[in-house]
């Protein structure tokens, strides 16, 4: 059966957390840092070896919750969500997957900022495994290189595609930007949905979250007001 074949760990869910524990902790959503919380060991296994580990353990959680996975619709579904989660919504965990960047020389010697306003993103809470939902605006000022426009998207795709928290996903976009640009002048601000909120526990529908990476040129008042113009044009 099943649950034989498989050692899922139990009983870790009373772990510590600065001193808090999960239940001090309860639906709020903790930030612990920039860097996404990865083992040593994340990549010691395939990827494949990952889709067939998570097809069983998400098996056993579907024959645990009762349902009947002899049922024709229900069959495929452990292993139609362990392809979804490596392959796609979780992609950006692995750093093969990054997009390469090619840079090119600033030609038209543009010196304003340049904005990319509405990329649509989905991305997963961290906390809920359920969806965020949102639009990322991302703003730069050439220090001599530009980058391609899709592939300003690409980068928020890739930081996306992990389990994230907001203010995290903020924070690699622009802290990305800086280093692939090799500029402080980088402003990024996400406008998102938390189905964690809306669809459980508070339900409130209507509420949305709103975080900012404001570097270099990007911390004066004025550039701030200009971009703001952009974005709400
Ligand atoms: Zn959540």
């Amino acid at each position: 059966m099943i649950t034989e074949t498989l050692k899922v760990k139990t009983n870790q869910n009373s772990y510590k957390l600065h001193d808090f524990s999960n239940d001090d902790i309860g639906d709020d959503h903790l930030y612990t840092g920039l860097e996404t919380p990865m083992r040593k060991d994340a990549f010691k296994i395939s990827d494949s070896e990952k889709k067939e580990k998570i097809a069983l353990l998400f098996e056993e959680i579907m024959h645990v919750m009762g349902l009947d996975l002899t049922d024709d619709s229900l069959k495929g579904t452990p292993e139609r969500v362990a392809k979804m989660y490596i392959d796609e919504i979780f992609s950006g965990l692995n750093p093969a997957n990054k997009p390469k960047i090619a840079l090119f020389e600033n030609k038209y010697q543009y010196k304003q900022m340049l904005v990319e306003k509405n990329i649509t993103f989905y991305s997963n809470c961290e906390h809920h495994f359920v969806p965020i939902i949102g639009k990322a605006h991302v703003a730069y000022i050439s220090s001599g290189k530009v980058i391609g426009l899709s592939k300003l998207n690409r980068i928020v795709q890739y930081y996306s595609k992990r389990p994230q928290v907001q203010e995290r996903l903020t924070n690699q976009i622009a802290e990305d930007l800086k280093h692939i640009l090799g500029t402080e002048d980088i402003a990024v601000i996400i406008d998102a949905k938390h189905l964690c909120v809306s669809s459980r526990g508070i339900q409130d529908d209507t509420s949305a979250t709103v975080t900012s990476y404001y570097s270099g040129a990007f911390n004066k008042p004025e550039k701030i007001a200009e971009l703001q113009n952009y974005l709400n044009n």
